[in-house]
């Protein structure tokens, strides 16, 4: 993730590739490419604000309800790590009428996308606003503007070809308090160079584009961040979700002398708990 400003700080930049997540996202859920694509442009999303978060330890979780065919969706970003899932990855749907593939179909758009914001020990931000189109780049952008009050310019992309995904990327600008006029009126008139952000960046790297696309603009980089894909879920996090469905229910499971599996919807570990582990949990929860 590059960070720039733009015209000594009227506007700031965020612009990344993303083709390696979007592929493991695509692998970990088996997922078809309209799911890949729409999951690739909520993780690239997510990860703008998880990157614009400076603090250690801070969270942003992104959800997308949108009513379409694909279930919800969520995202989370810690710092320039994310995550993805959603209900149904396997959908498959034809092409739109555009010949793209139909992300607004299937995420849907009538519904709701929020952001909440984990600040560590603050009270989380919590944002929420309607769905524009389910394809996800407005919505992102309208959330900005309505929610953060901040005008934002978004564009997100995932191509892909079969299985796999050619380029992934996104661009987000956002004009800062004192903006001028004439700065915005550049960056209107050269928004068509942007909106196809993944075939941009199938033609060039991201840092000769931006040197194309703010050219006469003062471009300036402040820093960059590198992106994985990556869960932070362990044993120790199932085994508190176990204990926090409290002393009645793990008696249930443990009745049923079967053990328990979980999988975790986001990497799709397995973690498996025999009774004997599960009583012990049990007892946990009752001295909690
Ligand atoms: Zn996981």
């Amino acid at each position: 993730m590059l960070r720039m400003t733009l015209m000594g700080g009227q506007a700031r930049v965020m612009l990344c590739e993303t083709t390696q997540l979007c592929q493991t996202a695509s692998d970990l859920h088996n997922a078809t490419p309209v799911c890949t694509a729409a999951m690739g442009r909520l993780m690239t999303g997510t990860l703008m604000m998880g990157v614009m978060m400076k603090g250690q330890g801070e969270s942003v979780t992104v959800t997308i309800k949108g009513g379409g065919p694909m279930g919800t969706l969520v995202s989370v970003a810690e710092g320039g790590d994310v995550r993805v899932c959603c209900d149904n990855p396997q959908l498959d749907l034809p092409l739109a009428p555009n010949g793209k593939l139909d992300v607004g179909g299937a995420v849907g758009h009538e519904g709701r996308m929020s952001v909440v914001k984990d600040l560590g020990l603050r009270e989380p931000y919590i944002g929420q606003c309607e769905l524009v189109s389910g394809e996800i780049a407005v919505d992102f952008a309208n959330y900005f503007t309505r929610s953060e009050q901040q005008p934002s310019l978004v564009a997100l992309g995932v191509l892909t070809h079969g299985e796999r995904v050619l380029k992934a990327g996104g661009l987000l600008i956002q004009p800062m308090p004192g903006c001028e006029e004439s700065t915005i009126e550049q960056l209107e008139l050269r928004s068509p160079m942007f909106a196809d952000i993944s075939r941009e960046l199938a033609a060039a790297p991201k840092e000769e584009l931006a040197e194309d696309w703010f050219r006469g603009m003062q471009p300036e980089l402040l820093d960059r961040t590198p992106l994985r894909y990556h869960c932070p879920c362990s044993r120790e996090r199932m085994e508190k979700a176990l204990i926090s469905l409290g002393r009645k229910e793990l008696q249930s499971i443990i009745d049923e002398d079967t053990g328990a599996e979980l999988g975790c919807h986001f990497c799709m570990k397995k973690y498996h708990f025999t009774t004997q582990e599960l009583i012990a949990l049990r007892d946990q929860a009752m001295r909690a």
